[in-house]
């Protein structure tokens, strides 16, 4: 199971991937049926989540059900424990919007919550995230996960976000990090995607953060706080709903 799942991320491209895994997803589940883990953004219920990733795959790690895998039910749990996300009224660009969350903010009647991306079917609006086509302090939240390791100039993206949003909003842009690195590594000479690969973790990478990445939405004129939220969850707590137990959530106050 884990190598056809690595087999299928690995080889089918990425917005195919996000349009039709949930159908094959749905049908993984069951074979999971159970109650031992639960989706807090879905709230069905599983023996485990499916495993996910390459090189090797996590184990409980996806929800059979909506998609979210850790990090998305993370975010989910952190909104709603440390923001007023789900009750005040705000106005919401999501950047490379996750299909797991779509339907769920579009449907809340708080939210004025738009979607914009380069390339994703997903998103409404077609755009570049160095040069977002809004003006200055028109959102009050923004999310915008797993891009900054993509795009060219992070800290211009980065700047852009915060440009956006209103004095007093915040952003969360979750990224992948080698936390045994002190330091990002970056190369642009390395073009190559199986040298990309190898070095930044994935293909289409173009750098690796590492613990410095909070310095470098400082850099953009973020005040960040690093939440290690889930660390201060008893364990059980980080099992049953499948969280990342390493993840500090970088949360960006303009
Ligand atoms: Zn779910």
């Amino acid at each position: 199971m884990k190598r056809l799942i690595s087999f299928v991320i690995k080889h089918i491209p990425r917005k195919y991937l996000q349009l039709f895994a949930h159908f094959g997803a749905k049908f993984l589940g069951l074979f999971y049926l159970g109650n031992k883990v639960e989706c807090n953004v879905c709230h069905h219920s599983y023996r485990e989540f499916l495993p996910y990733g390459r090189k090797p795959p996590r184990s409980n790690a996806l929800c059979p059900n909506c998609l979210t895998l850790e990090r998305h039910r993370l975010m989910w749990m952190y909104l709603q424990e440390k923001t007023d996300f789900f009750s005040a009224p705000k106005k919401v660009l999501h950047v490379a919007p996750e299909l797991c969350f779509i339907k769920r903010f579009e449907a809340m009647d708080n939210l004025e919550y738009i979607t914009g991306d380069i390339e994703s079917p997903l998103a409404k609006v077609k755009m570049d995230v160095h040069e977002i086509p809004f003006e200055a302090n028109s959102f009050d939240a923004v999310f915008c996960n797993h891009v900054m390791e993509h795009v060219e100039d992070d800290i211009k993206a980065m700047s852009e976000i915060r440009r956006v949003l209103k004095p007093g909003g915040f952003a969360i842009m979750q990224s992948p990090q080698d936390m045994s690195r002190e330091e990002t590594y970056e190369d642009p000479t390395i073009t190559d995607p199986k040298a990309r690969e190898e070095a930044f973790w994935q293909s289409d990478h173009v750098r690796l953060f590492g613990r410095d990445y909070g310095k470098r939405l400082e850099k953009a004129g973020f005040d960040v706080i690093e939440d290690d939220f889930v660390k201060q969850l008893p364990a059980e707590v980080v099992h049953q709903y499948g969280l990342p137990a390493e993840e500090i959530v970088y949360f960006c106050k303009k």
